[in-house]
């Protein structure tokens, strides 16, 4: 159906790396999911290095609903 398609744009535009299989995903957020801090930052930090990444900043938080690690690139 039109969902998998929606989920896989969602996964892209939190810049999900290309070619790579999909990990956990957050059902609410649509993100990928980290088991702790450390892994998302250092995630984060790895895509800002990447010019193809195309990421100017990004923030790790703690999902409410999933209670994973997600990264955002939005400023809130
Ligand atoms: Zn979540």
């Amino acid at each position: 159906m039109g969902r998998r398609h929606r989920d896989y744009k969602a996964e892209w535009e939190s810049g999900g790396e290309a070619g790579e299989k999909p990990r956990k995903m957050c059902a609410v957020s649509g993100k990928r999911m980290y088991a702790n801090e450390g892994e998302a930052k250092a995630t984060a930090t790895h895509r800002l290095r990447d010019p193809e990444a195309g990421a100017k900043q990004l923030r790790v938080y703690r999902c409410m609903y999933c209670n994973a690690w997600h990264l955002t690139s939005k400023e809130q």
